[in-house]
């Protein structure tokens, strides 16, 4: 990749103050030589420039939480009922092909790519997210899936779930992550949990688990009632161990969070939960529109950041929210918790880095980190706060172009 310099009239770097007539110089590795004023960056010979005059530099939006794998299911799951939902998303599943769920990945990724969006958090169970990932040249952490609500069938998912991860190392990289997912109380046994933990645990591996999404996950684990205790009662799955707690405490007790770990929704927090998190250093993806789709409830995002948890946005897959908007899960996440501009783009950006432990490679812009920018186009603006709010008023649309490691992947 050669070397390339791009300035605009606003850099947002996210990791320090923004700069008005700012330029970004990335290297041939791919990686930020230096970010500042237009006048201070070094401009070498021969090296291509790209200016953007009514544009902001802004480091590639992380997404914290995707299913890319299931791109194409937008509008096809219209269930009000949550496990009902669920249902709808396994039969779809169940018809795809492994070349089906590859295209729908690459599919996926692209349009992340055209959003502004560089670095994903993903879960899924196909295995053709880290694929794509690799053949993109990053950037993320796939964690892959794995299910079994009867204690009697842990040993056959883990062993399952090994085999995965031993197939799947080969697109690991430094720009690509490989992690698990036990993927929610009401799909995996407390036996599952804890050997899946251990496993992470000696394997260094980072774990994402949806958790506290649904009052009907909550009932499941608090007086195995719900929809999900009278399905489990329907397929002979005996009902969860130790009643009474909540699901963040029933997954502290199984040894799954962690400072490794990333809670996705995180809804239903109960009395001493934030404590718990806080305690073990689990950091949240917080997906706010998904959240109200499947009418949820809005998650304590403000008593989250308050107590200092990792906290990134994601946006969840198409067959929650339609389409992948991060920026719009950025204004939800703002409203909800009363941001200012500032601390609402760190949600896309430094702070979901965190989140999932990318936080020395990218989120920010600066010497030493990968060259992911996006460029987001905007009117006019005098001060960098109308350059914030411009930018966290755009869509998708607004990206003018988005550059991967120093390369081009998407240019409107
Ligand atoms: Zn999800």
């Amino acid at each position: 990749m050669p070397p390339r310099r791009l300035s605009a009239r606003w850099v947002l770097p996210m990791g320090a103050p923004p700069i008005r007539n700012g330029a970004v110089l990335l290297d041939a590795d791919g990686r930020i030589a230096a970010v500042g004023p237009d006048a201070e960056v070094p401009s070498p010979p021969g090296v291509p420039q790209s200016d953007w005059p009514s544009a902001v530099l802004l480091p590639g939006f992380v997404n914290a939480h995707t299913h890319l794998e299931l791109t194409g299911f937008a509008g096809l799951a219209d269930e009000a009922d949550f496990s009902a939902w669920i249902r709808r998303i396994r039969a779809l599943k169940a018809e795809r092909t492994p070349a089906e769920f590859l295209a729908a990945a690459r599919e996926g990724l692209a349009s992340c790519h055209a959003a502004g969006v560089t670095t994903v958090a993903d879960t899924g169970d196909s295995g053709a997210v880290i694929q794509a990932l690799a053949e993109a040249g990053g950037s993320g952490v796939a964690y892959h899936e794995v299910f079994g609500p009867h204690p009697g069938q842990w040993r056959e998912s883990l062993a399952g779930l090994q085999q995965r991860v031993g197939e799947l190392r080969r697109f690991v990289s430094d720009r690509v992550r490989l992690g698990v997912s036990p993927h929610a109380p009401y799909t995996v046994s407390a036996e599952l949990y804890v050997a899946v933990a251990r496993y992470a645990e000696r394997e260094g591996l980072p774990m994402a688990v949806h958790l506290a999404e649904s009052e009907a996950e909550s009932s499941l684990l608090h007086d195995a009632s719900s929809a999900f205790a009278d399905a489990w009662t329907a397929r002979g799955i005996p009902l969860p161990p130790l009643p009474g707690r909540s699901p963040v405490a029933w997954l502290e007790t199984h040894g799954v969070l962690g400072e490794r770990t990333l809670a996705i929704h995180v809804v239903r927090a109960e009395q001493g939960d934030v404590a718990r998190l806080v305690r073990t250093r689990t950091a949240v993806a917080h997906c706010p529109r998904s959240n109200r789709r499947h009418a949820h409830g809005a998650a304590p995002l403000a008593a989250f950041l308050e107590a200092g948890l990792r906290v990134g946005v994601g946006t969840d897959s198409v067959a929650s929210v339609g389409v992948l908007d991060l920026l719009a899960e950025v204004r939800a996440a703002r409203a909800l918790a009363g941001l200012d501009a500032e601390a609402a783009l760190a949600l896309a950006t430094r702070d979901a880095a965190r989140a999932i432990g990318l936080e020395e490679e990218v989120g920010t812009l600066q010497a030493g980190r990968w060259g992911d920018v996006a460029v987001v186009a905007i009117p006019d603006a005098d001060a960098a706060e109308a350059a914030r709010e411009a930018v966290l008023a755009g869509g998708p649309g607004d990206v003018a172009e988005t550059v991967l490691a120093g390369r081009t992947v998407h240019r409107r």
